[in-house]
């Protein structure tokens, strides 16, 4: 009993964990300031198919351009966003409503990329995504929605499938479509890839980077693109970040690729600098060229 008490006592006066949890509040008003005042930005990462060099779509992930700091990571306040669901929701719907803003430009000045948003497991298991999602999109008339391209974490996925199925089903009926990022680190079952409306596969980019060097890792890959084949589903490999890579990736029958290879994320208006560049870029192209 003693001991019992003892600990309780270290926990409620440890000053650690108290310094702990008042940062954590602290960097939370921090955030919810930084969403009012509209310090968050995309920027968008290109997709391309190998086979042709075409870009066809953008990944929009998301900034803080922090005045005191510069632009931070999501991997640094991304974790305390989604430890609050009204926060996380809020900015969940600012990044799809100011990515399906940027693709309405684009398809409007004749630029065809879809757009892929990446949806947080929380955002998605909420019982208003669904008609969030199709409020939205009807503000956007002229973005044909199969454009649109969520992507799911497998591991939220499966976290809690049967949800999963029931929400992705519902979005999918109103026509976007959906891929399951890092795929390879979830070990979904092979019965719920076929019941989730998920047309793509997102190789994660742990397995594409050492897949050159580490021959199970290559496997995991040539794995992933077999089944995606066999499901009939598209399969994209991230984390391309060499040619040698994507050259071994074709050889596999993966087309579809994204990496600092090709592209890092940049903001919306380097787009179409980039894209020049990247029509003249030979071996890039010779790769293209390729049967
Ligand atoms: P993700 O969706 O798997 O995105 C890929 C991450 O890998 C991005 O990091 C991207 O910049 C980085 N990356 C792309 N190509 C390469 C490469 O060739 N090599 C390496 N080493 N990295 C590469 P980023 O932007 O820091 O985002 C990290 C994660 O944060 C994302 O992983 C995604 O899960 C999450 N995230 C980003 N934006 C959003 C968002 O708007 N909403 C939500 N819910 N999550 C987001
Ligand atoms: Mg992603
Ligand atoms: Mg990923
Ligand atoms: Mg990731």
């Amino acid at each position: 009993l003693a001991k019992e008490a003892g600990k309780n006592c270290y926990h409620l006066f440890d000053p650690e964990s108290d310094r702990k949890a008042q940062g954590h509040r602290q960097q939370l008003e921090r955030l919810r300031l930084a969403l009012q005042q509209g310090e968050f930005v995309l920027h968008y990462q290109p997709k391309v198919d190998l086979g042709d060099g075409r870009l066809f779509g953008v990944e929009a992930l998301i900034r803080w351009q922090d005045p005191q700091r510069g632009l931070i990571a999501p991997g640094e306040f991304l974790p305390y966003i989604e430890s609050v669901g009204t926060l996380e929701r809020a900015l969940g719907e600012w990044v799809l409503d100011t990515a399906l803003a940027q693709l309405e430009q684009w398809l409007g000045s004749g630029l065809q990329v879809d757009m892929s948003v990446n949806i947080s497991a929380h955002q998605l298991m909420h019982d208003d995504f669904a008609d969030s999602l199709d409020r939205l999109l009807c503000r956007y008339p002229a973005i044909p929605r199969a454009r649109l391209e969520l992507e799911i974490l497998e591991t939220a996925a499966i976290a809690d499938m049967p949800r999963a199925i029931v929400v992705m089903q519902r979005c999918a009926r109103l026509g976007v479509r959906f891929a399951l990022d890092d795929f390879g680190t979830g070990y979904s079952s092979l019965t719920y890839l076929r019941k989730l409306p998920v047309d793509t596969l997102k190789i994660d980019q742990s397995f594409v980077r050492d897949m050159l060097v580490d021959p199970d890792d290559r496997a995991i890959v040539d794995g992933v693109i077999r089944l995606a084949a066999a499901f009939n589903r598209h399969v994209i490999a991230e984390g391309v970040e060499t040619l040698e890579h994507g050259q071994a990736l074709q050889r596999l029958g993966c087309r579809l690729a994204q990496g600092y290879g090709i592209a890092r994320p940049m903001p919306a208006e380097h787009l179409p600098v980039w894209l020049r560049d990247w029509q003249e870029r030979a071996a890039w192209r010779q790769l293209a060229a390729q049967p």
